[in-house]
């Protein structure tokens, strides 16, 4: 099935996906890891574990922290050597848990499940089972699954799109788990289909790959209700609401979720984790990422540890090349550059890239030209010209009236913009006062009620 709706604006980047032929690899088990306690959207978790404790691959160290949380688990087994704050890929540094491996990898004790136990589980039993997992989305954002999957009783979720468009440049991690292990995809895709409890499920990829394509296409022939689509080659068509606007020509509303159109999106490293947690009872400890760019020697595509550094990964790469200007946890369009290599793997980090200063396209910003090539690239159809300028005047309410929390953060704008304003730092950074204003209204608020 080819779907040729699209989405408004987008853009066409060079695709550089020169590792989509490497085959997945083990990385070696590392003698070290760094766990953080926040590595999902919602709230931290709370370390189980003291300095001093033994743990096993897969024991759980962290307790999500509330709803919106998920737990964490060892990725390798060995003594809990140092909890504390160490450097974070997202950001500021983060409270982790450190554990030194004994190098015997001892696995905890995984309850398997066979197809008949799987069968009779009830859409809550596995939700469970998703959640002490610790399973979030693995594309990126990292929000918990299980938030996902428990929609309010009035929001009727009626489609699944497994979400195989991988549309970052240079990244093919999910293109490779697509073409070597389709089977744990689709597992994983039945199963949430079960929680949610939804008769229609897509697995959507981009054009350029066909073999992954055409390998769920024949997996699913005669599904009646399972169905791979094609998707036209546009970035970001792996955002949820751009691949909910391809697909089902549905438009999720401004300050609104997939759910709202009865829509649920997970990526393919998501279904997969799902289905590893169902049937094998493991959580996840493990991810697949692409170690990429013109800057790193031996590019690859390998199957990582949740907690080993980035400086360990990049020494089994090979090392790093001359002239590297920039090193990134994701893809160039919406990764986060990296001031240490001192940084973990976390459940969300789909890449590493290195990039050399030709493809990093580090230069100062200059004036606005008033081309018009922003608004037109911006898929959430925000004006982004002029979010950057009252966000570099400090006017939040504006930037608010601007629609500025409904960006996605992709950098279509800045790709496009001749002028190379920095308009994700600004949309970020409006954001996150807008959030903070918010905050400090509900506490005065609730302080007021109070007296
Ligand atoms: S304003 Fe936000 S959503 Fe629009 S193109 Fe720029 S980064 Fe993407
Ligand atoms: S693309 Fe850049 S130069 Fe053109 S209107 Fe937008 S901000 Fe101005």
């Amino acid at each position: 099935m080819l779907a040729t709706k699209t989405f408004k604006g987008g853009v066409h980047p060079p695709e550089k996906k020169d590792t989509s032929g490497l085959k997945i690899e083990q990385m070696v088990i590392p003698d070290k890891i760094v766990v953080p306690l926040r590595q999902h959207l919602g709230a931290p978790c709370t370390a189980t574990v003291k300095i001093g404790d033994k743990v096993k691959r897969g024991d759980k160290i962290g307790e999500a922290g509330g709803f919106v949380s998920a737990p964490v688990h060892a990725s390798i087994s060995g003594e809990v050597t140092a909890i504390g704050n160490f450097p974070h890929p997202t950001g500021a540094p983060a409270p982790a848990v450190v554990i030194t491996g004994d190098g015997k990898d001892e696995p905890a004790a995984f309850t398997k499940r066979s197809d008949a136990e799987v069968n009779i589980a009830t859409p809550q039993q596995l939700k469970d089972i998703i959640k002490e997992a610790g399973i979030v989305g693995m594309g990126g954002a990292a929000f918990p699954t299980v938030v996902k999957l428990s929609p309010p009783k009035e929001k009727k979720i009626d489609t699944l799109i497994i979400n195989g468009a991988e549309c970052e440049p240079y990244l093919t991690a999910d293109h490779r788990l697509m073409l070597e292990e389709p089977i744990r995809i689709v597992r994983g895709m039945r199963l949430l289909m079960k929680a949610l409890d939804v008769q229609r499920g897509f697995v959507a990829v981009e054009s350029n790959k066909p073999d992954a394509y055409k390998i769920f296409s024949d997996m699913l022939q005669g599904d009646a209700k399972c169905t791979a689509v094609m998707l036209p080659v546009k970035y970001p068509q792996g955002a949820e609401k751009q691949l909910i606007k391809a697909l089902l020509d549905r438009e999720v509303p401004s300050g609104g979720l997939p759910m709202d159109v009865g829509a649920l999106v997970q990526n393919v490293g998501t279904a997969a984790a799902v289905a590893d947690a169902v049937y094998e009872g493991r959580p996840l400890y493990e991810r697949i990422l692409t170690v990429g760019g013109g800057g790193i020697k031996q590019p690859r595509n390998l199957r990582v540890r949740i907690g080993t550094l980035f400086s360990r990964i990049i020494e089994f790469c090979g090392g790093l090349k001359e002239g590297v200007t920039k090193i990134l946890n994701g893809g160039p369009m919406m990764g986060i550059a990296q001031y240490t290599l001192d940084v973990p793997v976390i459940k969300g980090t789909s890449g590493i890239l290195a990039l050399t200063e030709a493809e990093a396209r580090t230069c100062e910003p200059g004036p606005c030209i008033r081309c018009g090539r922003c608004i037109d690239a911006c898929p959430m159809k925000l004006v982004p010209s002029d979010i950057v300028t009252v966000a570099d005047l400090k006017l939040w309410d504006n930037a608010k009236q601007l629609n500025v929390l409904d960006c996605i953060e992709c950098g279509s704008c800045a790709y496009v913009c001749p002028a190379k304003r920095h308009f994700v730092q600004s949309c970020k950074r409006g954001k996150a006062e807008l959030a903070a204003m918010a905050q400090k209204a509900q506490a005065a608020a609730a302080a007021a009620a109070k007296k």
